[in-house]
């Protein structure tokens, strides 16, 4: 029996506004595939056969054969994967779906799919696989417990390498040294997505994550902004991580590509951790803003002492060596309309070398989205505009349109004399838009 995972396309910032392609000199990031399919890829049982395909590199058609087609996608992805899950059930293909936009929305991915999968699969999936060989599949999975770390099998990256094409393919991969979250941000689906409390993975099995993107010559992305640093036992699980990533004998700038964190999180933590940060290789901070009641004050409010804090944070980067690339987001409730120039004014002040800019979006499932639907402010629910770059919701202190040119205008502006930024060696001119 054969099952063909597919990863969806989705719509990156430069694709909804190719507009922005002629002001930013930098190269598109394309990131790996989330975890999701190499996980469960990993907990599927021998007498399966598995293959991958990843969307965005190799668009999806009919002519790719498969006894179950099994489909991992957020939000921004999910009008693809109905495009597609709909096109394959049109021939008589059977098609099951997880990831967190079915978690998020059941009965909206169960339209398109013979069976979905809520939370955490790994549990589930041989189940379900069972229940498709025995021609029993039903409609919903659902785990009760969240999946104990420690059984975690290492991450099928392989079949990611192997769906690669020559000219589109990642420097990176994620890694992953926790799930859950027991903060709740606004718009974030990591608690609702993975459950309120913050397991750690087991520090064997980061060595072997890390050990086989090694292999690949493939970087690690550590994408999760969680409140690691928040915690005495999590920080302690950073700390080992990052001595093991010192241990790597790889080149600083060759093992790891960034790691993900927020300002309270960079000003909360001891100077010899970001020593060991930086000791460890990491020379990129992947810095999320407007999450935070730093970053909200701070460009919402214009709050100096919160100013202050942001820009202490961003220095406090620059004084470890490590870059801090920050992700700039506009639209917050608290924002009127002279956050933009408040961004604008804080990279100069900070010295942001290179930042993304984002629109806040009420993703499904999260607090932000329940209160915006409540309020009746979400006009748009077009999946694929769900992806940072668009308005779908009406802003408290501007209009759509207000929010979404001075997005834009923040790319123009922030961008306009960096163009030596195109001059930068592979590698560094990279940039998520
Ligand atoms: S943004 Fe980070 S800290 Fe906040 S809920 Fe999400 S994972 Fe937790």
């Amino acid at each position: 029996m054969k099952v063909q995972f597919v990863y969806p396309a989705f719509e990156r910032h430069a694709n909804s506004h190719p507009e922005l392609l002629e002001h930013v000199p930098c190269n598109e990031y394309l990131g790996g595939p989330s975890l999701g399919i190499a996980s469960i890829a990993a907990v599927t049982p021998p007498w399966a056969e598995v293959a991958f395909q990843d969307d965005r590199v190799h668009p999806l058609t009919s002519s790719v054969q498969a006894d179950l087609y099994a489909f991992s996608f957020f939000t921004p992805a999910a009008t693809r994967a109905f495009e597609l899950a709909d096109m394959l059930r049109a021939e008589g293909r059977k098609v099951v779906a997880g990831g967190i936009f079915p978690t998020m929305m059941p009965e909206v991915a169960s339209k398109h799919f013979d069976a979905i999968v809520i939370g955490e699969g790994e549990g589930v999936w041989p189940a379900l696989l069972d229940d498709f060989r025995k021609g029993e599949l039903k409609p919903r999975y659902q785990e009760t417990e969240p999946f104990d770390l420690t059984q975690l099998p290492p991450p099928r990256i392989d079949l990611y390498v192997n769906a690669e094409s020559p000219d589109l393919h990642p420097d990176d991969y994620p890694l992953q040294i926790s799930r859950g979250c027991p903060l709740e941000c606004d718009a974030c689906v990591v608690p609702c997505s993975m459950g309120k409390k913050l397991r750690l993975v087991p520090r064997e099995q980061s060595r072997q994550a890390l050990a086989d993107l090694a292999k690949f010559g493939k970087l690690a992305a550590v994408t999760e902004d969680t409140s690691f640093f928040f915690f005495s036992g999590a920080r302690r699980h950073l700390k080992t991580f990052l001595e093991d990533l010192r241990e790597d004998p790889r080149p600083r700038g060759g093992k790891i590509s960034y790691i993900g964190i927020s300002m309270p999180m960079i000003l909360s933590l001891d100077p010899e951790l970001l020593k060991l940060a930086s000791e460890a290789g990491i020379d990129r901070f992947y810095l999320v803003c407007g999450f935070d009641p730093i970053t909200r004050d701070a460009f919402g409010k214009g709050d100096p002492a919160a100013m202050d804090r942001a820009i202490q944070s961003v220095l406090r980067c620059h004084d470890f060596g490590i870059e801090p690339y920050t992700s700039l987001l506009v639209g917050n409730d608290t924002d009127d309309e002279h956050v933009f120039d408040r961004i604008l004014d804080f990279t100069v002040k900070a010295r942001v070398p290179k930042t993304e800019f984002a629109i806040f979006t009420p993703y499904p499932g999260t607090p932000a989205w329940n209160r915006l639907q409540a309020e009746g402010r979400i006009f748009d629910t077009e999946w694929k505009h769900y992806n940072d770059a668009n308005v779908v919701f009406r802003p408290r202190q501007m209009s759509p349109e207000r929010l979404l040119e001075g997005y834009l205008s923040l790319w123009r502006e922030f961008y306009k004399d960096k163009k030596h930024l195109s001059s930068l060696e592979h590698g560094q001119k990279t940039i998520q838009f």
